[in-house]
């Protein structure tokens, strides 16, 4: 039983071998996948399942690939698509938490966010942005 065990390890190896394999993308969609499949026993929801469906196939799909540069650059897309929205939800939890402290405003020239320590209230102030130097002017 242990050989056979060690037998089908090796065999898997070697189907493996030069493919792509898994990745944080292949968790991304497994799960989703899941997620999708699950939801689709709730009423009228059925139609989800061939999305999840869908994802899990292409999970797998892109494991068994051979062509793992393009694999690599649809892991690095996503990586920072993640990393993008993590930002903006980072972002607006400290803009909530803060918000007794601290006002924060666009830059109009660069679209950089400036925090602006307690301004006070209804007043006209400028603003400096640090990164590009313009200056514009906000009520508070
Ligand atoms: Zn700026």
């Amino acid at each position: 039983m242990n050989r056979w065990f060690e037998n089908l390890g090796y065999k898997i190896n070697q189907f493996m071998r030069g493919r792509y394999g898994y990745d944080e993308l292949f968790r991304f969609l497994t799960a989703t996948g899941l997620l999708l499949m699950l939801l689709s026993f709730l009423p009228h929801l059925y139609f989800l399942y061939v999305f999840g469906a869908a994802l899990m196939i292409l999970a797998c799909a892109r494991s068994l690939s051979k062509n793992i540069l393009k694999r690599q650059m649809e892991r690095s897309n996503y990586l920072n698509f993640k990393n993008r929205i993590l930002q903006k939800l980072r972002l607006a939890r400290s803009r909530w938490r803060d918000r007794k402290i601290y006002r924060y405003y666009k830059c109009p020239n660069c679209k950089v966010t400036v925090r602006i320590s307690n301004p006070g209230k209804r007043r006209r102030i400028e603003i400096a942005c640090p990164k590009c130097g313009a200056k514009f002017e906000k009520r508070t």
